[in-house]
């Protein structure tokens, strides 16, 4: 197992990002959404191109609710991570844009749409969630990564077993997003998504 530092020159972001978003939290399924969409779009040219030694077939990105666990799950189809890719994009670069972002949008957070512009996108599931995990397997041969952080500059990176290629997004949603564990809300967001977004979303819930 690796464990390390996310290198981040602004010391915890973290409580930055709900602060100054503090209003639109609902934004965090739009920033994962569009990350598995842009994973699924990314397979699909590279086995048209035959890049990818994967059947492309019909993906869906799936949206589940563990209520009784109190999490909320995004899963792709798409091109996956490899451990290395993990450690680059989400440990890496995600930060990269955060000075210039909070130095710029500090007085003006609430416009949220700027946030995917800086490369916050995957960090904004922290402003609903107190753990994150991501459990992705590269269309790569490759073995899956498991990526845990729990909303501090740390985190934790490891192999782990998934089978088929593809992400999954794993909230742990906060005491106070609670929310977003209920299946009208999400659903409610989900069509507002789904009307703009080229794979189709696939919502159910396990606690039916
Ligand atoms: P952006 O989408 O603007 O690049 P994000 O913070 O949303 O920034 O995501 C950072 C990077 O992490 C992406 O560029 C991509 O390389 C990787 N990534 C995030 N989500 C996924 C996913 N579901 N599947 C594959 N790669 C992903
Ligand atoms: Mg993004």
């Amino acid at each position: 197992m690796a464990t390390g530092n996310i290198n981040v020159s602004v010391e915890n972001i973290f409580p930055l990002i709900k602060k100054f978003l503090y209003s639109d939290h609902e934004i965090f399924l739009r920033e994962l959404i569009s990350n598995a969409t842009d994973a699924t779009l990314k397979l699909k040219h590279l086995t048209a191109i035959g890049e990818a030694k994967v059947e492309y077939g019909n993906p869906v990105i799936e949206v589940k609710i563990d209520k009784e666990k109190k999490q909320l799950i995004i899963s792709d189809q798409g091109v996956g991570m490899t451990k290395e890719e993990v450690e680059k994009y989400i440990n890496q670069v995600a930060f990269s844009g955060a000075e210039e972002f909070l130095e710029k949008y500090k007085d003006s957070a609430k416009d949220s749409g700027i946030i995917g512009h800086f490369g916050l996108g995957f960090y904004s599931a922290f402003m609903v969630a107190n753990k994150v995990e991501i459990v992705t397997k590269s269309y790569k041969d490759e073995p899956a990564a498991h990526w845990v952080c729990e909303g501090t500059t740390e985190f934790t990176l490891e192999e782990t077993e998934k089978k088929e290629h593809g992400t999954d997004i794993i909230l742990h949603i906060n005491e106070d997003d609670k929310e977003f564990l209920e299946k009208n809300r999400i659903e409610e967001l989900l069509v507002k998504y789904n009307k703009f977004m080229p794979i189709p979303i696939k919502f159910g819930t396990r606690e039916e």
